[in-house]
């Protein structure tokens, strides 16, 4: 069984033993019962090292991405950090231009505190790529799609450069999801997942993973780390991402088909100056997602010709869509990325991001169309 959908539905989902329950039970337990020289009974001890539900949820997520091991943590964050600041202290760390705010903030406020350094580079020129490398550029770190403008950068291509030159190759693989784009198959060596957002699916819940190509020296620095200082998933937060994983390919194919038709509407609409979306053949990544990806994606974003006035009116006329930050729920969010920036925003001032939800297509295209309408 190694079709995804199937794998989604059953990895790290045997049947308790004790019950016969088909879905498996939440553990809460903080502490597990040992020998009096500290056997191990179960093969557990103390929840903050490892616990039968986060397991459960690793499995599942190392199963999904075709890894060798999954660990778990409190946030997409916690996880992005568990991994960066387990590099060495003298490491340099090539980020991308266009990637998650927090990517940015951690690698500019935290991690020179540590002694590593990190350089941005547009991930999509190889060109540039290869010349931002330091000799000691220990980890390149790719984010496609990103967010919020979809550049769209080739794993395989960035795995060689990066391989060539002593580096590993991480991928924060939340807008694709295992779903549609492998990383590791691709050659990256770790895979980084918000699960907050399409593996947990609702809207509901806060996590984090990271899932290894081997479980080498680095997946036994993270584990200790993770261990040591606590950035660990509750269990009742695993038990809702694993619930989430079964239904992540029927969403997905849902997800993509929305975002598609809307970025078609929204590329042939005179208001809309440019659309982001790697599914539209005048993308300028399309062919390397092509290649890489399944389908393109629930996430999109578009500039409007009336500058930010024009963005932000049409966020304020949604009517079904919804202002807020986040994404992979079942509801449509829409958000002016450069506003929730603040003083440092990096976004184009006329953007707008959409997670495009699972409600009807049609319901969907009109509630755009009558916001852009208004614009008059
Ligand atoms: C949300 C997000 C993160 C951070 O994850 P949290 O769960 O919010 O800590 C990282 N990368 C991407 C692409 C994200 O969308």
């Amino acid at each position: 069984m190694s079709r995804i959908e199937t794998l989604a539905v059953h990895a790290g989902g045997e049947p308790d033993e004790t019950t016969g329950a088909v879905v498996p039970p939440i553990h809460l337990a903080t502490t597990f019962r040992h020998g009096p020289a500290g056997e191990r009974v179960a093969g557990y001890e103390y929840q903050r090292e490892s616990n039968p539900t986060q397991d459960r949820l690793e499995t599942a997520l190392a199963a999904l991405e075709n890894g060798a091991g999954a660990l778990c943590f409190g946030s997409g964050m916690a996880a992005m950090a568990g991994l960066l600041e387990s590099l060495p202290a003298g490491s340099h760390v090539l980020i991308p231009t266009d990637c998650y705010t927090g990517l940015r903030a951690l690698s500019a406020e935290f991690l020179p505190e540590r002694g590593i350094h990190a350089s941005a580079v547009d991930m999509a020129d190889l060109d540039a790529v290869q010349a931002a490398l330091r000799p000691e550029t220990k980890l390149v770190w790719a984010e496609t799609p990103s967010n919020p403008q979809l550049r769209v950068s080739d794993i395989a291509a960035l795995a060689a450069l990066a391989h060539g030159h002593g580096a590993l190759l991480a991928c924060d693989n939340t807008f694709a999801t295992p779903v549609l784009q492998r990383p590791l198959e691709l050659g990256a060596d770790v895979v980084m997942h918000s699960t907050t957002k399409y593996l947990g699916g609702h809207s509901d819940v806060m996590g984090g993973a990271l899932v290894f190509a081997r479980r080498d020296d680095l997946y036994g620095r993270v584990f200790h780390r993770r261990h040591v200082t606590g950035g660990i998933l509750a269990p009742f937060s695993a038990w809702l991402i694993l619930r989430g994983c079964r239904s992540l390919p029927a969403r997905m194919a849902w997800h993509c088909a929305n975002a598609r038709a809307l970025a078609e509407m929204l590329v042939a609409h005179p208001a809309v100056e440019a659309v982001h979306y790697p599914g539209l053949a005048s993308h300028p990544g399309h062919a390397v997602a092509a290649r890489q990806m399944r389908d393109a994606g629930g996430m999109l974003s578009f500039r409007l010709r009336g500058g930010r006035e024009a963005a932000l009116a049409v966020a304020g006329a949604l009517e079904l869509a919804i202002n807020a930050t986040s994404l992979g729920g079942p509801e449509t969010l829409v958000e002016h990325r450069a506003s929730i920036e603040g003083a440092n925003a990096v976004s184009p001032a006329n953007l707008l991001r959409v997670s495009v939800g699972l409600e009807h297509r049609e319901d969907l295209l009109a509630d755009f169309s009558q916001a852009l309408a208004r614009l008059g």
